[in-house]
C-alpha cells in the first residue's frame, strides 16, 4: 500500500467511508502524497497526452482566440491572462507566440498561472520566463480586474460526489476500507438529500445508476463568471465531458496510457470525471454571465480554422512532416480521437459574441 493509502485506510477504518470528492482530492491534491503534487504527470513518458502536447496548432488557435476576445472586449489594459492547469506550459507558449503578431495584447497581458504541482511550475517557469508568471495555488488570489482564461484538462481533475440509486433512492456513493478487500464502494446507510439535484427527467435511472455532481467545478465556473461579468473578460473551458445531464460512472484512473482500478492506489494514477457542461454553463450565468456552447472540440477547432492553419504549415514542411501535421489534426478533431469527446464551453458577458461558437445561445 502506498503510504496515502495507508492514511486513508485508517482515516475510515476510524471515522467511516469518504466520499467520492474526498477520496479524489486525497487521491489528487494531497499536500504530500498527492498525484498532481510529484513528478511530471504529461507527454508521452508521463501519464497520459493532452491536445497541446499533440500539436502547436491547439495553442495557437487558442491564442488567436484570447486575441480576438480581448478585441471583443474593447482592449482592457492591463488584462489578467489566466490558466488553469498549465501543465508543461505548452499551451501557454503556442498561444504567446501568436502574440508576437499582436503587440499591443502582449503589451496588456500580465500572466497568472494556477498550478499545484512544483515539477510542472518549473517547467511552466522555463518556458514562460519572459512573460514573468505569477503563481497561485486556486484562481481565487488572481486579483480582480479584466479577465482572459483559458483550461484545457483542468476540470476533469476536480473531485466529484457521485449518487447511486439504491431502493429506490438516490444515496451517497462512498469509497470504504476494508484489510480483506481494501477499498471499495458503499452506498450511504439512508438517503442524500444531493438526490434532490438530479434532473427529473434523466433517462437511463435504475437499480445501481450513478448520478455526479462536482460542487467543486461549479465552484470555479461560477467565480470564472463573476469576474467575467463584473470587471469584463472572456474564458474557454476545454475537457472531456457530457453537453446533456446523463447518469454514469465517468471516474477513471490512468497510470502510464493505461487504466487502473481508480481506488487501487491513490497518489500512483490519475484521477479524473467527465465535465459536466450543462452544470458548468448554468454556473455562469447564475452569476450573471453569458455561456457558449458547449460544442465539440471538432467544431471548435474547426470554426477557428485549424484545417487552413494545418495547410499553411505543410506547405513550408517536408513530407514526414506533412504526414505528422495532418496525423495532429486528426488526432485533435477526428470522431473517434478528441474531436467529439471534448467539448468547448466559452463564458463572457452580455454583448459578447466569442469566436468558435454560434452567436449567443
Ligand atoms: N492544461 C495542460 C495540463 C492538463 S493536466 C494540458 O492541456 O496539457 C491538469 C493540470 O492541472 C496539471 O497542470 C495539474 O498539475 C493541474 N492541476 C490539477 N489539479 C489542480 C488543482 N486542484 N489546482 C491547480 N492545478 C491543478
Amino acid at each position: 500500500m502506498t503510504t496515502l493509502a495507508e492514511r486513508l485506510a485508517k482515516r475510515i477504518a476510524s471515522t467511516g467511508p469518504i466520499t467520492v470528492a474526498e477520496f479524489m482530492a486525497a487521491a489528487l491534491a494531497d499536500p504530500q502524497h498527492g498525484y498532481y503534487r510529484r513528478a511530471d504527470p504529461l507527454g508521452r513518458q508521463g501519464d497520459f497526452i493532452t491536445a497541446p502536447e499533440v500539436s502547436q496548432l491547439f495553442g495557437e488557435l487558442i491564442g488567436a482566440w484570447l486575441i480576438d476576445s480581448w478585441h471583443k472586449l474593447g482592449q482592457p489594459s492591463p488584462v489578467r491572462l489566466v490558466e488553469l492547469g498549465p501543465g508543461r506550459g505548452t499551451l501557454m507558449q503556442d498561444a504567446l507566440r501568436v502574440g508576437k503578431l499582436a503587440p499591443a495584447w502582449l503589451a496588456a497581458i500580465e500572466l497568472h498561472l494556477v498550478e499545484i504541482n512544483p515539477a510542472l511550475r518549473k517547467l511552466q517557469a522555463e518556458g514562460l520566463a519572459p512573460q514573468g508568471p505569477t503563481w497561485h495555488e486556486s484562481l481565487e488570489t488572481v486579483p480582480d480586474g479584466p479577465l482572459l482564461l483559458v483550461a484545457n484538462e483542468f476540470f476533469d481533475a476536480l473531485p466529484i460526489r457521485q449518487l447511486v440509486f439504491v431502493g429506490g433512492q438516490w444515496r451517497e456513493r462512498r469509497v470504504g476500507w476494508s484489510s480483506e478487500e481494501g477499498f471499495g464502494f458503499v452506498p450511504s446507510p439512508d438517503r442524500s438529500p444531493l438526490g434532490a439535484l438530479v434532473p427529473m427527467q434523466i433517462p437511463g435511472v435504475a437499480e445501481g445508476a450513478v448520478y455526479e455532481l462536482s460542487p467543486a467545478a461549479i465552484g470555479v465556473a461560477s467565480e470564472i463568471a463573476r469576474r467575467v461579468s463584473g470587471f469584463g473578460g472572456a474564458a474557454l473551458i476545454i475537457d472531456y465531458g457530457r453537453i446533456a445531464p446523463e447518469v454514469g460512472d465517468t471516474l477513471q484512473a490512468v497510470r502510464r496510457h493505461t487504466r487502473v482500478n481508480a481506488l487501487e492506489e491513490p497518489g500512483a494514477a490519475d484521477l479524473s470525471a467527465h465535465v459536466d457542461f450543462a452544470a458548468l454553463s448554468r454556473a455562469a450565468i447564475e452569476a450573471g454571465a453569458r455561456a457558449f456552447g458547449p460544442v465539440t472540440q471538432r467544431d471548435f477547432l474547426i470554426d477557428l480554422g485549424i484545417e487552413m492553419r494545418a495547410r499553411a504549415l505543410s506547405r513550408s514542411a517536408t513530407p514526414t512532416e506533412a504526414a505528422t501535421i495532418e496525423d495532429a489534426v486528426e488526432r485533435l478533431v477526428g470522431r473517434g480521437a478528441m474531436g467529439a469527446l471534448f467539448k468547448a464551453l466559452a463564458i463572457a458577458p452580455p454583448g459578447i459574441s466569442p469566436a468558435g461558437f454560434p452567436a449567443e445561445d
